[in-house]
């Protein structure tokens, strides 16, 4: 089929987090092909793909022992469910190798096939544990102001994005509190340092548990390092306070790594670069290197200890999905976590990130770049219209998107959150290509200039 024709059937799709209008006016980018950390549209530009579609393609664009999984599952047992006492090889084994390379403690996983399904399923449960342990108040829920959890009902209430909350007339308002995003160089206090900007998120945290009583609070949910709020790693000292405060009120700790997780922050979990305990680690995304949608939820004892509670009140556990544990999904995953274990990924991200830092770094001398940070192969770049007087661009938006189209002329895909350029290429980026990547992002911002 002709480009043409293509764009012409494009039409027809209510397009995802996207500009409608612009879209229908002027159609979109249609990418026909992959390779390595590289994606071609169907005009045949090539772009590194700096985003790794989002946030996910960890192994980028031409694995072919994935396909070649999915292929063997799909002959061998292309679908069945884990509903009414069934399982399958793909779903057990994914289970006892996640649970295997969990943070301490999660011993329990359920599978779903997207990042905001394992959210949603993780509220779900922090509530049942509730009722479960007799404590029927206790379900607010406290996310941060531009996180971002997903777009079901209850995740898209959680996460701190107003364009995703207008005009949908959210119901759970009243069960979801949001506290400040904690974006030190923006939102720090002129000679405030890192760590007492920390201190001041804590106390924060802590003043409107106190407010609302901490019997009325359930969980706090965060990313390690928030992604969609602009790829933001945590100021020094952030978690550290924080998690203290959530054990002596009794509130659960969920660790959003649909991002972090395999590798992203050069650990196997965001958790493992933070230092963070959690009751509840979500995660997606790298999970299969985004070849087959699939997402985790694991849980602790104690949690699985209420879902037994429950069964035996209720005759069963009440809730899954007819694609979660996909043995398609599940085979893939299985080889994905195999990849990474034989390519030693997670050594191949430690030693290709100074470069990527160190290429960030160097950015901050330019006129439009206010500050640089990351962690592993994740990170943002912040743009300000007058770095020396620290003063963002009036229209934020539209600042981020004339980089984010200039870097598209020069090969190039990242993505402008606002003001923020988002970057989290493929983890098997070699150090000549992030320094073609960075190469072709500096060009860009000279052309924004
Ligand atoms: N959580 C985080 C941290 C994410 O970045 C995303 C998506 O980008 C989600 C949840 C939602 O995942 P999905 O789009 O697979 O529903």
């Amino acid at each position: 089929m002709s480009a043409n024709n293509l764009h012409e059937a494009d039409r027809h799709m209510v397009h995802q987090q996207a500009d409608l209008d612009g879209h229908d006016k002027k159609g979109g980018m249609l990418i026909a092909r992959g390779d390595g950390v590289r994606v071609w549209d169907t005009e045949g530009r090539d772009y590194i793909e700096a985003m790794a579609g989002l946030w996910c393609a960890s192994l980028g664009f031409s694995e072919k022992r994935l396909a070649e999984a999915a292929y063997k599952q799909m002959l061998e047992l292309p679908y069945y469910h884990t509903f009414f006492g069934k399982a399958h090889g793909p779903a057990a084994l994914l289970s006892e190798k996640l649970t295997g390379l969990a943070p301490e403690g999660l011993n329990h996983v359920m599978f779903q096939c997207s990042g905001s399904e394992a959210n949603d399923a993780a509220i779900k449960l922090i509530w049942y544990h509730n009722n479960m342990r007799g404590r029927p108040a206790k379900k607010k829920i406290i996310g941060r102001i531009r996180g971002y959890h997903g777009n079901t009902v209850a995740t898209a209430s959680l996460s701190g994005q107003p364009h995703m909350q207008a005009d949908f007339d959210l119901p759970y308002g009243d069960r979801f509190l949001h506290v400040s995003n904690p974006n030190y160089y923006r939102f720090s206090i002129p000679g405030e340092s890192e760590r007492d900007f920390s201190a001041r998120m804590a106390a924060e945290l802590e003043a409107l548990i106190e407010k609302e009583g901490a019997d009325t609070i359930a969980a706090f949910f965060a990313e390690p390092v928030q992604g969609g709020g602009g790829a933001i790693t945590p100021p020094e000292g952030y978690f550290e306070l924080i998690q203290p405060i959530l054990k002596k009120h009794d509130i659960l700790f969920v660790t959003d790594e649909v991002i972090c997780g395999f590798g992203r922050t050069g650990n196997m979990w965001g958790c493992d670069t933070y230092g963070l305990k959690p009751d509840i680690l979500t995660c997606a995304k790298q999970l299969s290197a985004s070849y087959q949608p699939i997402s985790a939820t694991l849980i602790s004892d104690a949690l699985y200890e209420s879902l037994l509670e429950g069964s035996r009140k209720h005759g069963s556990f009440g809730h899954g999905f007819t694609y979660g544990a996909h043995p398609v999904a599940c085979a893939v995953a299985l080889e994905t976590l195999a990849i990474y274990e034989e390519r030693d990924i997670l050594s191949h991200v430690r030693a290709v990130s100074p470069v990527f830092l160190k290429g960030l770094e160097a950015l901050k001398s330019h006129a439009l770049v206010g500050d640089a940070r990351g962690v592993g192969l994740i990170a943002g770049v912040e743009l300000m219209a007058d770095k020396a007087k620290r003063e963002p661009f009036p229209a934020a938006a539209k600042a981020g998107l004339a980089v984010q189209a200039a870097c598209e002329r020069n090969g190039l895909i990242v993505r402008a959150i606002g003001d923020r350029i988002a970057f989290t290429p493929p983890l098997i980026i070699s150090a000549a290509e992030i320094a073609d990547m960075l190469a072709r992002f500096s060009r860009s911002l000279d052309e924004a200039a």
